[in-house]
């Protein structure tokens, strides 16, 4: 049996390819959609307010608050070993959509709901690269 020395990655679609294309470039892009004006994350190829095809996209604040979290203690593979422990979060952006991602840049236990972060990346192969989020510094 061969060790799983690799993260678990991603595998963009057509619809997705954008957003992980902007990730690669250090932006974090979310779908707003010109008919209703909904914020949404994940990329999808409708509106889910208003079923328009195709929102658009959109370059997020990068700001937003940790609703829950929870404490990895134990890694999922042999790629994560040098990461545990890790805080995996619910984070509502600041334009409304929640994403699922790491809180770092801090250590675990100083995680709490209303944390305020901001979005880092981390790449994580060469073709890559995750949105990760930090506690943000001082409001812009
Ligand atoms: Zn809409």
């Amino acid at each position: 049996m061969t060790a799983n020395t690799e993260k678990f990655l991603p595998h963009p679609t057509p619809v997705s390819r954008v957003y992980w294309d902007a990730c690669r470039k250090h932006q974090l892009l979310i779908q707003h959609c010109g008919n209703c004006g909904q914020y949404q994350f994940y990329p999808r190829s409708f509106c889910t307010g208003c079923m328009a095809r195709e929102p658009a996209w959109e370059q997020a604040s990068g700001f937003g608050t940790v609703t829950t979290w929870t404490v990895v203690r134990r890694p999922v593979a042999e790629a994560y070993a040098a990461d545990v422990p890790y805080v995996i979060a619910l984070i509502k952006l600041d334009e409304g959509p929640v994403m699922m991602s790491q809180v770092n840049g801090c250590d675990a236990d100083e995680v709490r709901s209303g944390l305020r972060v901001e979005v880092a990346f981390a790449a994580w192969s060469e073709q890559v690269t995750v949105p990760v989020f930090k506690p943000a510094g001082p409001a812009p």
